[in-house]
């Protein structure tokens, strides 16, 4: 079964560069996805698509087999379900302190405070930033930003986590650490999409693979089809 799905889609900045052009891509439940491509090929594009952050020129968007009719209660819906960790945390972090960054987006699912403070500690204490708390987000290194900016979107308990070129900056020690996380969420039913460069963390650690270029996909199957030449 399909969790999202792209069906032609077309896509253009307001500036007329052309972002997507005529994309389809099915994404199953319960898997772990790479989406390998150049700096330039419609990797975010896409992603801000799938939680409707962008409305495509053409085509649609499905989520749980159902298209989205970019109407407030389905975007609301679609947001609670797939979370997109960004590149750069700085675009995701807005609170003043840590408990309120991650608190914002429970509470405004409208959950009791009680609720919303078990999400936060669990999060806090799958992403290992308990001790953070109190802190002002503006005095965070750029690696506890990261896990806050992730642990805001475990918060949400969605379906989905999308992770845009997670370990563009990690040095290898970071990077594995990083990995058996997202290993960790997938076992407990979370479907894992992220995008890189990496050949060879698409290779070893994907279920299914995506290659992009030029707002279209060039390839896709599981690792040992797609890299066959290898
Ligand atoms: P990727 O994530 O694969 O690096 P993007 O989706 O960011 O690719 O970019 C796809 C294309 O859209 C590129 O040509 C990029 O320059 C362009 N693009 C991305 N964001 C914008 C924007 N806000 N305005 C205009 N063009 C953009
Ligand atoms: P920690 O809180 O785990 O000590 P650091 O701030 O040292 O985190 O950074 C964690 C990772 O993020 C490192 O692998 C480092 O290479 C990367 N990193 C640190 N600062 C930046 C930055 N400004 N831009 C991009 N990557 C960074």
């Amino acid at each position: 079964d399909s969790i999202l799905e792209a069906q032609d889609l077309i896509f253009k900045y307001p500036d007329g560069t052309k972002a997507l052009n005529g994309l389809s891509i099915s994404i199953e439940k319960g898997k772990k996805v790479a989406v390998l491509g150049a700096n330039g090929a419609g990797k975010s594009t896409l992603f801000l698509h799938f939680n409707g952050i962008l409305q495509p020129n053409e085509g649609q968007i499905l989520f749980d087999g159902e298209v989205i009719n970019y109407k407030k209660k389905m975007l609301k819906e679609l947001r609670k379900n797939v979370g997109i960790v960004f590149q750069d945390p700085d675009m995701q972090l807005f609170s003043s302190s840590v408990f309120q960054e991650i608190s914002f987006g429970p509470l405004n699912l409208g959950l009791s405070e009680e609720k919303v403070k078990e999400r936060v500690h669990d999060a806090m204490e799958v992403t290992g930033i308990l001790d953070l708390k109190e802190k002002p987000t503006h005095l965070l290194s750029y690696g506890q930003k990261k896990r806050i900016s992730i642990a805001d979107i475990l918060a949400m308990k969605p379906q989905v986590i999308i992770f845009d070129e997670p370990t563009v900056w990690l040095d290898p020690k970071h990077s594995i650490e990083i990995i058996d996380f997202f290993n960790e969420i997938n076992k407990q039913g979370i479907t894992v999409v992220l995008s890189t460069h990496n050949v060879d963390l698409a290779y070893s650690w994907a279920d299914y693979v995506y290659v992009f270029a030029e707002g279209k996909i060039l390839g896709t199957g599981e690792p040992e089809e797609i890299f066959k030449d290898k």
